[in-house]
């Protein structure tokens, strides 16, 4: 009886635990990918995350085609298109890697029970994180809000697992499981055609994630502490799509990094990753409910929906801000300091709710993670863990000077801001920055 293996947010070959116990079982292999899209609380992808996601897929179905396998691909709820392909393909057992989102468990643990039940073996895996959230505790046993001790508790954890080799084959069924085409899903976007810049900035797949690491470890981490907030250094590894997909695993980026060398900062980067997982799965809610509750009573003032799209769209008519919004809307991406930067204006001189940055990057950041985002979104507002305090509001002209001294940044993706009769601030940051501090007086009194 074959094995199912379900790919989720592991698209890729190597280092998949799932696949390779699916090898190990045997017995041929159905690979399956399901977009959910009704299942309760799955939260929807952002559009350039279906952009990525289509181009992901159509390599993963190349990549297992040479080895021998098709990818299986089925939409609809995802507990019931499991039971039914394992009854289709008469399954023996069906393999993952977790995921730990609220909704996500709830339908994996129902699955696992109801498949069992039905004498089908069952199995998941660590894949796309390096410590376990429930392993991770405190002294007390409870879990960490503070990320040092937190990172220095799976420090002190026995260390990640070597990654798995790449299969040279996968022994896949033959014949007889129906797939969707991938075109039919619709992923990629059509009228307009507003992923020209998506196309061309990134190469999706676990091939150009691989090449994309060793890139990386050979020529920019050596340089990574000294310039990897400066926005137009190109020091970061614009690995958080890929990690994001799981076109390469934590594990390998890991070891790969401790054989370079240098690598404690930018390991400590992969520390935030796993801080913000675990949050998530301590608070499925982050998304939508401040993580310190004292911030429910913040007086966010009525919606000013064109301060909105003026931010959504790089006009803000300040440099650092739009241009970080121009590369987000032309690239799918946008480098940290900037996100930090365009994230602390919505929140503190525009005086908007984090949760409308939140689904604006949602829906236009290749590297959207359920928890990444609101995590970070929540950190920059201090309503998060181990968040940048409320009172401490980014001045956006003082980061510029320090972090794109020579302007190279602005010029790059806001070149209009830095003429003569470029766009006049929409707000003042003085006055905005007062009543920011004055609102959250409320908070103060509710701590
Ligand atoms: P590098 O500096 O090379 O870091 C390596 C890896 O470490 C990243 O790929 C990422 O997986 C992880 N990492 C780095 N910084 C952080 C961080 N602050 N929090 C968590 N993980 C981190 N990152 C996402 O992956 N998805 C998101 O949806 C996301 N939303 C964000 C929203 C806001 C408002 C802010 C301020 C940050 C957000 N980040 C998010 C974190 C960070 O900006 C990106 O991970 C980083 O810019 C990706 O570039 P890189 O891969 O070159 O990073």
């Amino acid at each position: 009886r074959p094995s199912i293996v379900w790919f989720r947010d592991d698209l890729r070959l190597a280092d998949n635990p799932a696949l390779r116990a699916a090898i190990d079982r045997g017995e041929p292999i159905v690979a399956l990918y399901v977009l959910d899209e009704e299942s309760p609380g799955v939260r929807a992808l952002g559009g350039a995350a279906r952009w990525w996601l289509h181009h992901s897929l159509a390599s993963l179905g190349d990549r297992l085609r040479e080895r021998g396998a098709t990818l299986v691909l089925r939409r609809g709820p995802a507990e019931r298109i499991v039971r039914e392909l394992a009854v289709d393909a008469s399954a023996g057992a069906v393999f993952w890697n977790r995921r730990y989102g609220g909704p996500e468990r709830e339908i994996d643990t129902v699955l696992k029970t109801g498949l069992r039940e039905e004498g089908v073996d069952v199995a998941s895996f660590t894949g796309s994180l390096l410590f376990e959230p429930w392993t991770v505790k405190t002294g007390a046993g409870t879990h960490f809000s503070v990320f040092t001790p937190f990172w220095r508790a799976c420090l002190a954890l026995p260390s990640p697992r070597a990654p798995l080799p790449e299969p040279r084959e996968v022994d896949g069924l033959r014949g007889g499981v129906a797939s969707a085409s991938l075109e039919d899903w619709e992923l990629l976007p059509r009228h307009p055609d507003w992923a020209g810049g998506l196309r061309d900035t990134w190469e999706p797949g676990e091939p150009a994630a691989r090449r994309r690491l060793r890139e990386f470890l050979e020529d920019d981490l050596a340089a990574y502490d000294r310039a990897r907030d400066e926005p137009a250094a190109g020091a970061t590894s614009l690995l958080s799509p890929r990690l994001r997909w799981g076109e390469v695993s934590p594990f390998t980026v890991w070891h790969e990094t401790v054989e370079a060398g240098h690598g404690g900062r930018f390991l400590s980067e992969l520390g935030w990753r796993e801080f913000a997982w675990h949050t998530l799965f301590h608070f499925p809610e982050l998304a939508t409910k401040n993580l310190r509750s004292e911030f429910d009573t913040f007086p966010w003032p009525r919606l000013k929906r064109a301060h909105l799209e003026a931010w959504q769209q790089g006009r803000t008519g300040v440099p650092l801000v739009d241009a970080g919004m121009n590369e987000l809307w032309a690239t799918g991406y946008m480098h940290n300091r900037v996100r930090m930067v365009a994230a602390s204006f919505l929140v503190k001189n525009l005086l908007i709710d984090w949760r409308r940055g939140e689904e604006w990057f949602w829906d236009t950041l290749v590297d959207a993670d359920e928890a990444n985002n609101p995590f970070n979104w929540q950190w920059v507002a201090g309503s998060g863990a181990d968040a940048a305090p409320y009172f401490r509001i980014f001045n956006p002209q003082v980061q510029a000077k320090k972090f794109d001294a020579d302007g190279h940044y602005v010029r790059e993706w806001a070149p209009a801001s830095l003429s003569d009769d470029g766009p006049e601030p929409l707000v003042d940051l003085g006055e905005t920055r007062a009543a920011a501090l004055a609102a959250y007086e409320h908070v103060k009194r509710a701590a």
